[in-house]
């Protein structure tokens, strides 16, 4: 039995999850801890391996999952991604929150994996704003922004699975709303148990 509540967090690309949840782990320090994938895409400008995924080819993912050692994996575009499982089981059971950024196939195994995680999906105000950002981004191709708006719309349809929505207009709501849901989970009467002994035997 883990002690540490697991939690998977998604949205369409441009929702601002990452931003999110690095603001969560800001308030949560030593308490959480963020999951660091394992990915075959090519690593991007301004990311750093290690912190943003760890960067390994096709054959070591393969071998990865014929070790066991994936706690889930997926196909997204070309490329795969998936969480490493040991550091996920260790924070586990030091009691922490442990932080999965991860697409909607991926949340789906964790949940059969680890019945009682908890899945939040992040959406953005409305599909208009999340274009808008995209856009404001400049990273991509119009083609690029209408591909991954397309993608956000079927993953939109897959926020149905999850236990909370959570909107990202203003990141600081957005990001209460997720220790809100955080302390929620914390103060249930199964992670209490042993402080509601603790008041009654001393009584
Ligand atoms: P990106 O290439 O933009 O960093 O990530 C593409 C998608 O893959 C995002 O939705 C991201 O959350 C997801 N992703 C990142 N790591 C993992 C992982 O370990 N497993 C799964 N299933 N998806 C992941």
């Amino acid at each position: 039995m883990n002690n540490g509540l697991l939690v998977v967090v998604s949205a369409p690309s441009g929702c601002g999850k990452d931003t999110v949840i690095s603001k969560v782990m800001d308030i949560m320090k030593d308490d959480a801890f963020l999951s660091v994938s394992m990915t075959t895409r090519e690593i991007r400008a301004g990311e750093k391996a290690g912190v943003n995924y760890h960067y390994i080819s096709a054959e070591e993912f393969n071998k990865n999952i014929e070790k066991g050692e994936m706690l889930e994996y997926a196909r997204y575009g070309d490329s795969l991604y998936g969480t490493p499982l040991t550091p996920v089981r260790k924070n586990l059971d030091e009691g922490k929150t442990v932080f999965l950024i991860i697409e909607v196939n991926g949340g789906e195994n964790v949940k059969k994996m680890f019945p009682e995680s908890k899945k939040i999906f992040i959406i953005p105000p409305s599909l208009e704003e999340l274009e808008r950002r995209l856009r404001n981004r400049a990273t991509d191709s119009d083609e690029a922004i209408k591909a991954r708006l397309r993608i956000a719309e079927t993953e939109l349809q897959r926020a149905y699975e999850y236990d909370y929505i959570v909107e990202n207009n203003i990141l600081d709501d957005a990001v209460n709303d997720v220790m809100a849901i955080i302390r929620a989970e914390q103060l249930k009467i199964k992670n209490m148990q042993n402080k509601l002994r603790e008041v009654i035997n001393n009584a």
